[in-house]
């Protein structure tokens, strides 16, 4: 009989593994939605709702074998996963992989009209204030700079630099583009979005240091929540670093577990957080699991990768923080901000590019 692989989160990370093993055991994919959504080009679909046609993939897509349980997790023991809808599901191994969390749509069409939603708030309002400058809010500014610039953007940032997960250079060099293209960047300043004050079409929000900023409509861009903490009262629950990231071992397995391993944001690996780490982990643990479910020991390692993100600024500029060197402009630009590495990831999950 195959051997029961339980993969929990439909992200980067549980998407790719699903992709890669389904042919290879019998796999049960745990995500609260229908579909996988590619993340770093969510801010495109805002501006550009078609494109949300594109990045939003019905799990059943690309994963047409095993089961799929559309409901989150909320606790584990040593055989079981159960959900919040009731489903209880037993397991030989398990991979978590829960990333970050925040509420979206269970379906497909829910989460494209909720983009069209965002693209009409945007297209309505005459000024924009986004609260948080890092790589979210970074991102959507530069959309709305360079497909709206008429509207008066600005972006208010609690840090003292906008992209405090990578280096001061590229802080530097994606602020001063943001400027170039008027973007009003107000750094070490909060904002209260209790204390909005509503005007007859337009808000005045209240900075942390008195500033008062006009806005037609603002979006909330201070990064998601991990999703560990309903592992708080598992068996796991000693396996959680200080930040709620997942201990792991070198094959990533869960320090101390024969056959539960995590990939993806939610562990501790020491390297920045990003989706193609996260597929490079996915690929490793597939392998893992091939060889212990064929009775093999010899397992894989994970090597840490080094720090390597590209920022995109609207379509065609980026900031790209490489190990060595930081560059920005219209390299990083080509690289990604064009087609935000779509076609590349559709291809990756067996689907068309276009
Ligand atoms: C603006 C922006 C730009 C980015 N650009 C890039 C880029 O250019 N290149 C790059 O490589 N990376 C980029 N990243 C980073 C990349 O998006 C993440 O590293 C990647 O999404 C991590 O994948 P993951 O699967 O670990 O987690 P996630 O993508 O967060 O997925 C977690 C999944 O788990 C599910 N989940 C959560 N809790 C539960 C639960 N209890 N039960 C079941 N399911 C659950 C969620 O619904 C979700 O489907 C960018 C990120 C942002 C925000």
């Amino acid at each position: 009989m195959s051997k029961k692989v339980v993969i929990v989160g439909g992200g980067v990370a549980g998407a790719f593994l699903a992709k890669i093993l389904q042919d290879h055991a019998h796999i049960t994919l745990i995500d609260p939605k229908e579909y996988f959504e590619i993340p770093w080009a969510c801010l495109r679909a805002m501006v550009e709702p078609a494109v949300a046609e594109r990045i939003v993939v019905n799990h059943r897509d690309y994963f047409k074998k095993g089961d799929l349980v559309t409901s989150s997790a909320v606790t584990i023991t040593e055989t079981e996963v159960f959900t919040e809808d009731g489903t209880q599901v037993p397991y030989d191994y398990l991979v978590i992989a829960t990333g970050h969390t925040e509420p979206v749509p269970k379906t497909r069409d829910e989460r494209i009209n909720q983009f069209k939603e965002e693209n009409e708030k945007i297209k309505s309002a005459k000024s924009i204030l986004i609260v948080g400058g890092g790589p979210t809010g970074v991102e959507l500014a530069g959309e709305i700079a360079v497909d709206f610039p008429e509207k008066k953007v600005s972006v208010v940032h609690r840090g003292t630099r906008l992209l405090e997960f990578i280096g001061p250079k590229a802080s530097k060099k994606a602020l001063s583009w943001l400027k170039s293209k008027n973007v009003e960047v107000k750094l070490e300043q909060s904002v209260d979005l209790n204390s909005v004050s509503e005007g007859s079409n337009i808000n005045a929000y209240r900075t942390s240091a008195g500033d008062s900023i006009e806005a037609d409509v603002h979006f909330l861009c201070i990064g998601k929540p991990l999703s560990s903490a309903w592992l708080r009262e598992t068996l796991l629950k000693d396996d959680l670093d200080g930040d709620g990231r997942i201990k792991v071992d070198e094959n990533l397995r869960v320090k101390g577990r024969n056959n539960i391993f995590a990939i993806g944001d939610i562990t501790d690996v020491p390297e920045i957080k990003q989706g193609v780490f996260a597929q490079g982990q996915a690929q490793v643990v597939a392998k893992n699991l091939k060889v212990l479910i064929s009775g093999g020991n010899k397992l894989g390692v994970y090597k840490a990768q080094g720090t390597m993100a590209i920022v995109s600024l609207g379509r065609k500029h980026g900031v790209a923080q490489l190990p060595f060197i930081t560059l920005s402009g219209r390299i990083p630009g080509l690289i990604k901000s064009g087609d935000l590495f779509v076609g590349q990831t559709r291809s990756k999950l067996g689907l068309p590019p276009k």
